[in-house]
This record gives C-alpha cells, sequence and structure tokens, in this order.
C-alpha cells in the first residue's frame, strides 16, 4: 500500500505511481513558480509536485546541481510543462532580483514564489556560545533572504497580466518556510535559527496586510522535524535523534513530500481565502503536552 508520505522524487517500483504521476489534476496549470533551495528536501519535492500539477518551475539553489537533478526529473516525466535551474544564493540580493527577472523573462508572468532556502549551522547555539558570523549568516541566508524573495516575487506580481484566465487568481501566492521553531522554544538551543525563523513568522504576516487589497497571498509555512539533510546532518548520532523522536507524537519524523503538499495547496486557489497565517504541518508537535506513549 501506498502511504501518505511517500516522495515524488524516489521512483517508485509499485503501480500506483502511473496513477499518481501520469494523470495529474492540474491545479496550478499554467503558472509559473520560482522555488528557492529547490535542489533537495522540501524545495525539491515541491518543484516536481508543482510541475505535476501543470506549473512550470524555476530550480533555483546555492547547489546548482541539486536543481539540475530535479529539472530533469520533471523534464522527464512532465513534458508538457518546463522546468528551468538556475544557481541562486539567497543572500544575495541581486542572486533573488536574477532568478525572478529569468522566470519572468522565460513564462512571462511569477505566480508562486517559494521562499523555502534556509540553513541550520552546526555551529549554532545558545545565547553565550552562538558567534556573531553565525548568527548572521544564518540571519542573511533565513531571514533576508526571504525578504528579498518576497520584495522581487511583490514587484514581478504586480505585472502580471490582469485579464489572465486562470481562475480565481489575481496576484500570486508567496510562501515562506519557517519552521515550527517559531512557534515554540527549543530545549536543544539553535538561538540564530529559532530567531530567524520567528522573524519570517512576523514578516510575512505584516506582508500579507500590506498587499492582501492586490491580491496577493503570503503565507507562512511551518514544518515539523523532518528526514532531510538540514536537520539529519543536525542529528548525526542516534542519541540526539531520539532525544527527538520521544516529543514526536506520530512517533516519526516528517517526509519532505508531506510538507510540499502542503506548499501546494497554499500555492494554489484552493487556499484563496487564506493569507497571513502560519500554516502548520507538524505531526501534532506542537500541540503536544506529553506524549502519547
Ligand atoms: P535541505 O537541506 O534538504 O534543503 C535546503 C536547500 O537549501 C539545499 O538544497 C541547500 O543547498 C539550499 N540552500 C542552503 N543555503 C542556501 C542559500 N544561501 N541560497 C540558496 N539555497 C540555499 O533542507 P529542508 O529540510 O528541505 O529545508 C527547507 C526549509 O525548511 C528550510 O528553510 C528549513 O529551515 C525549513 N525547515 C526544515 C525542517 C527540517 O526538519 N528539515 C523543519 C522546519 C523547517
Amino acid at each position: 500500500p501506498k502511504p501518505e508520505y511517500l516522495p515524488a522524487v524516489t521512483y517508485l517500483s509499485h503501480s500506483s505511481f502511473i496513477f499518481t504521476h501520469i494523470f495529474m489534476s492540474g491545479r496550478l496549470r499554467n503558472r509559473v513558480a520560482l522555488i528557492t533551495g529547490a535542489g533537495s528536501g522540501i524545495g525539491l519535492e515541491s518543484s516536481v509536485l508543482f510541475a505535476q500539477e501543470g506549473c512550470h518551475v524555476v530550480l533555483s539553489d546555492v547547489n546548482i546541481d541539486g536543481a539540475k537533478k530535479g529539472a530533469e526529473i520533471i523534464a522527464t516525466r512532465y513534458p508538457n510543462v518546463k522546468a528551468i535551474a538556475i544557481k541562486c544564493d539567497v543572500s544575495r540580493e541581486q542572486d533573488i532580483k536574477d532568478a525572478v527577472d529569468t522566470a519572468v523573462k522565460e513564462f512571462g508572468r511569477l505566480d508562486i514564489m517559494f521562499n523555502n532556502a534556509g540553513i541550520m549551522h552546526p555551529e549554532d547555539d545558545n545565547a553565550l556560545n552562538t558567534e556573531e558570523r553565525i548568527w548572521d549568516l544564518t540571519m542573511q541566508i533565513n531571514l533576508k533572504g526571504v525578504w528579498w524573495g518576497c520584495k522581487y516575487a511583490i514587484l514581478a506580481m504586480r505585472q502580471n497580466p490582469t485579464d489572465d484566465s486562470l481562475g480565481l487568481h489575481t496576484g500570486g501566492s508567496i510562501i515562506n518556510t519557517a519552521s515550527f521553531v517559531a512557534l515554540m522554544g527549543a530545549a536543544t538551543p539553535q538561538l540564530a535559527y529559532t530567531a530567524s525563523k520567528g522573524a519570517v513568522l512576523a514578516m510575512t504576516r505584516e506582508l500579507a496586510m500590506v498587499h492582501a487589497r492586490e491580491g496577493i497571498r503570503l503565507n507562512s509555512l511551518c514544518p515539523g522535524p523532518l528526514k532531510t539533510p538540514l536537520l539529519m546532518d543536525f542529528l548525526n548520532t542516534e542519541e540526539k535523534k531520539q532525544r527527538r523522536m520521544v516529543h514526536l507524537p506520530m512517533g516519526r519524523f516528517g517526509e519532505a513530500i508531506e510538507q510540499a503538499k502542503a506548499a501546494l495547496f497554499l500555492a494554489s486557489d484552493d487556499s484563496s481565502y487564506m493569507t497571513g497565517t502560519d500554516f502548520t504541518v507538524d505531526g501534532g508537535l506542537s500541540s503536544a503536552y506529553v506524549t502519547a506513549i
């Protein structure tokens, strides 16, 4: 049987692959998305899933090889859409501007901006031990990168044709990846990361209000702990993994595809009356006092 969290990127051996991946429902048909951090994890799964739903995708990452891999998967599976891989370091404003310009030049519009790239630095620690350079690097990527992504996406979305035939869609959808730690404190400190993600939530809410009348929606995605390189590289011993596992109501880490499905909802008109939310997909973690067992 197909578990709900089956990744789109991993090639599936069972027959449901054909059904799931060939017969798309077209929830993003003819839309254009730019995704940062598209070379791995949530960004990679979202790129493939969005393409499956009929979306043209610009996959951007500082790791161009990862982004190219995603674009190749899309080209092979979904020849009806176009995927472009570009190098983009979100800590550099010019890179983000160039990435948005590429999307508009190539496809004539930008409908979805998924500001997803982020880091959790191994030297990120508590207030006493975190070095300023780690703090600054984390903020530069996790917070400033999201700000710039919003800035250039809003500028581009304002230029989108107004007489389009894409249904309810008017302005655009911007999704900013925060984290469950933006809602809760972590007792195993990662101060710069937590602070950067809290700021993403606050910034997204304000931008959502400022741009609501333009039809541009902004929502944050708050993933729980996932089985992606970002966290698994950080939890590099079984002891560290178990230290977290006891707090997970479902008894497992999340999968990137489970976040991609939430991002698809926020990107599509299915969420047309949602803006400014902290959209939490954390397996119940932020509702737990103690876990069931
Ligand atoms: P991941 O490590 O699998 O992917 C992150 C991608 O971002 C990588 O491809 C990496 O090359 C890219 N990246 C890193 N720095 C970059 C930069 N400066 N410019 C452009 N790209 C850059 O991680 P993931 O789990 O898919 O993380 C995606 C987002 O989800 C991040 O913002 C992360 O903070 C957030 N998040 C992850 C978890 C988790 O447990 N993995 C939990 C909550 C939130």
